[in-house]
């Protein structure tokens, strides 16, 4: 997918696929600004069973539709292996969740089938689990076959509440040591703040990250899912430049 040593991959669209007008306007803002992944949730795994729960399989048909319209690449969540096959049809890179990371028969499963299909798949770091437990979660994808894993950082639980998780950095320079697969930060469910994105994010940049995961919307205040963590096309934009400065000076690319 992408050679780590020299691009910086930066995923970003909207926490859910809410109906086809926001996917697409939140598609155009990722494409403006020279993206190629884009980010977007059809099977949310919310908290609450009262909270907007994704559009299911509409939603990977407007992902679809985005991936045939704009060129961009997809980026959607499997949070059941009954849906694995369906949502491994309709994405690039399958992500599994915080909530999931410990889903043992979800792991064997995802690393059995993207083997044979080749695809990427993003595993985020438990919001509870130490840098071990998820590298050991890794090498169940690896072991059912597939080496393309890309970690993410989203931040752990922590006592601090002023955030609504806290980046971890250290894992950073930490799984450099320890690992030769790429990490990526999320940026978004990291800090829970629109406001602390750009600074985080240039934070993660310098410390050696791989890529960001941003969320991004084009009526933040509207959002069915992480409105306040949500980038609108003035922040987002700014903030992609700024990381590019980082990301250029070290003769990188962002991708
Ligand atoms: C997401 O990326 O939309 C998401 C739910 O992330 P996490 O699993 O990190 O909470
Ligand atoms: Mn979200």
């Amino acid at each position: 997918m992408f050679n780590k040593n020299n691009e910086f991959l930066i995923i970003a669209g909207p926490c859910a696929i809410e109906n086809k007008e926001q996917a697409l306007a939140t598609a155009k803002m990722v494409k403006e600004n020279g993206l190629t992944y884009f980010r977007g949730g059809a099977f949310k795994p919310r908290t609450s069973p009262y909270s907007f729960q994704g559009l299911g399989r509409k939603g990977l048909a407007i992902l679809n539709e985005i991936n045939r319209k704009f060129k961009l690449k997809i980026v959607t969540e499997i949070t059941d292996p009954e849906l694995l096959k369906v949502v491994s049809e309709n994405t690039n890179i399958i992500q599994i969740g915080t909530r999931n990371m410990a889903n043992f028969s979800l792991l064997k499963k995802v690393g059995r089938r993207t083997a044979k299909t080749r695809q990427w798949v993003i595993l985020k770091r438990g919001f509870s689990a130490t840098i071990e437990e998820w590298l050991l979660a890794a090498e169940y994808i690896y072991q059912a076959g597939n080496n393309r894993i890309l970690l993410c950082e989203r931040g752990i639980r922590t006592f601090e509440t002023s955030t609504r998780f806290t980046i971890d950095l250290s894992a950073i320079p930490v799984i450099k040591k320890l690992s030769t697969l790429p990490i990526l930060v999320d940026v978004s469910h990291g800090t829970g703040h629109s406001d602390l994105v750009l600074p985080m994010a240039k934070a993660a940049a310098a410390v050696g990250a791989d890529g960001l995961m941003l969320e991004v919307h084009p009526d933040p205040h509207h959002a069915l899912c992480d409105g306040q963590q949500s980038l609108d096309q003035k922040a987002f934009k700014e903030t992609i430049s700024a990381v590019k400065k980082i990301i250029e000076l070290e003769n990188r690319v962002v991708i």
